[in-house]
């Protein structure tokens, strides 16, 4: 890392003498149709200013009621996390000035979250397992949208005025927070972005939430310490805020490892402060001293009731989970019988889910990842199209490996006919009638064409008769040729060897 305004140590150096703790605060947007307290829609990426309402607006006398499906998602993920969901849980309000939140407190959770106590098992590069431990989720509202004007990449130092766009406000959000993360050593900034990478995936298949971190629908915040080697005590922490990429995630803690050992051995105190991440350099910047929780003066929010949720309705929502991906992942490796590499390449190439619809339409796995990894693969990076957006469905790709299997069409017709559905010629067996391609069953037909290839070619009936049995080759090539394509070699060299048998 070279960033020249900043003192930072190697990082060796820095896990020589210190010990980084980890604590990640991830923020994850529901996609509910209406906020969390008012029936506004949640739409992303519509008109500023147009999804308001009196409680959106923080109007007087406006009240607040808690969105159902809100507190069902917040439990989906609580669940899918291993942790405890609190039979009843309350709102608090958490008080300051905000720009961005007209009501000038956020309503949120704080003593008593929906869900505490939980974790989540993620997997390293080298195929390690790490356990991140979750202390709670709760449940609050997003705040307004500022964007400001006239600073560099929309932030807000050397902004001469700010936006707000109320739409974003009271949009349901989850805080994910874990326990403190220790004795992660030089791995910090890889389990930080793998235990990110594995929540995103599985909010995104629990379908709470598009999880998308571009669109700041899921915003990481990483707080880091260091403690020298063999201490107990915690050192102080500092929040990097609104982390919004995985390789971000990775960098940022990096950074702060480097910048706060120069720092510690420098002898200069650090504070407990927020910082921004620079996505220019990789490094992060002073924010604002960090607040107690006490300054926030929360209390609990008079307009809302405590949130009971039933065992009867837990084990409802529990009974809703999917497969979590990686055990999907695992299962279908073990069952499909694939090197991790495989796995790893078909999981790359965005196949695993085409691939498992495509036995769900009756092909066998072998089939199904070898039309997709390989041909369709080769047509996808031929169009720079990924290979979902392929206009051919796992259905029709099914049903192009069931007319091989039946002998109806040869590997090769099999990808003419992939190719008319790729060119939006019809379905398969459209494709197939239009364009001719089903093998030619009919034995007269190609006996017909054997019969005047093996008259054509006398050298090579000799050879055979002779005893090499290899030089058929040229038969069936020509035999093919007299049917465009059409027979089925396996049929065609059946024939030959009774002929001439
Ligand atoms: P805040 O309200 O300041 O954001 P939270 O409790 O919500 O505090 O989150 C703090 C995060 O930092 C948690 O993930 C916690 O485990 C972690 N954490 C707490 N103390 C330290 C520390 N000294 N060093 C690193 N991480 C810490
Ligand atoms: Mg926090």
């Amino acid at each position: 890392m070279t960033v020249a305004h900043y003192d930072l140590m190697d990082f060796e150096e820095v896990l020589d003498k210190y010990d980084p703790v980890m604590g990640l605060e991830v923020h994850v947007e529901l996609s509910t149709q209406t906020k969390m307290f008012s029936a506004s829609s949640a739409a992303f990426g519509d008109e500023p200013n147009s999804n308001v309402d009196p409680v959106s607006l923080g109007l007087p006398g406006a009240l607040p009621v808690v969105n159902k499906t809100g507190v069902e998602y917040a439990v989906k993920i609580g669940l899918a996390l291993n942790c405890s969901i609190a039979e009843s849980s309350r709102f608090a309000r958490k008080n300051y000035f905000y720009p961005d939140q007209p009501k000038n407190y956020q309503i949120s959770q704080y003593d008593e979250p929906i869900a505490y106590d939980g974790y989540l098992d993620v997997v390293l590069e080298d195929g390690t397992e790490w356990r991140v431990e979750i202390e709670r989720a709760h449940m609050e509202e997003d705040t307004a949208k500022l964007t400001h004007l006239g600073g560099v990449g929309g932030r807000i130092h050397g902004a001469t005025a700010s936006l707000v766009d109320v739409n974003r406000a009271g949009i349901p959000l989850i805080e994910i927070v874990t326990k403190p993360i220790e004795g992660a050593g030089e791995r910090a900034p890889e389990v930080a972005k793998a235990y990110v990478a594995a929540l995103r995936e599985l909010v995104a298949a629990l379908g709470v939430s598009n999880a998308r971190m571009d669109q700041g629908s899921m915003r990481v915040d990483a707080n880091l310490s260091l403690r020298p080697i063999g201490q107990e005590e915690f050192g102080t922490r500092t929040e990097t805020k609104n982390i919004n990429s995985l390789k971000s995630v990775e960098q940022a803690i990096r950074f702060e490892m480097m910048r706060q050992g120069a720092a510690l051995d420098n002898g200069e105190e650090i504070f407990q402060e927020t910082r921004h991440y620079q996505e220019t350099d990789g490094s992060t910047s002073k924010g604002r001293p960090k607040e107690s929780a006490d300054d926030y003066r929360y209390f609990n929010d008079p307009d809302l009731p405590p949130v009971f949720v039933s065992r009867e309705w837990v084990e409802e929502i529990r009974a809703t989970l999917p497969e979590l991906p990686w055990i999907r992942r695992a299962r279908i490796q073990e069952a499909w019988k694939l090197t991790d590499e495989e796995m790893r390449d078909l999981v790359n190439a965005g196949a695993l889910d085409l691939i498992i619809d495509t036995t769900e339409h009756g092909a066998s796995a072998d089939e199904a990842r070898s039309w997709w990894v390989s041909y369709l693969s080769g047509k996808a990076n031929e169009t720079g199209a990924a290979l979902a957006d392929l206009p051919i469905t796992p259905e029709q790709v099914a049903r192009v490996i069931a007319l091989v299997k039946e002998g109806k069409l040869t590997t090769k017709l099999a990808r003419q006919a992939v190719d008319g559905v790729l060119a939006g010629e019809g379905d398969v067996d459209e494709v197939v009638a239009a364009r001719g391609l089903e093998v030619v069953r009919d034995d007269g037909a190609i006996e017909a064409a054997v019969d005047e290839a093996l008259a054509a070619n006398p050298d090579i009936v000799e050879k055979y008769r002779e005893g090499n049995k290899k030089v058929t080759g040229a038969i069936v090539g020509a035999v093919m040729k007299a049917t465009k394509g059409k027979a089925d070699p396996k049929q065609v060299n059946q024939l030959i060897a009774k002929k001439l048998g």
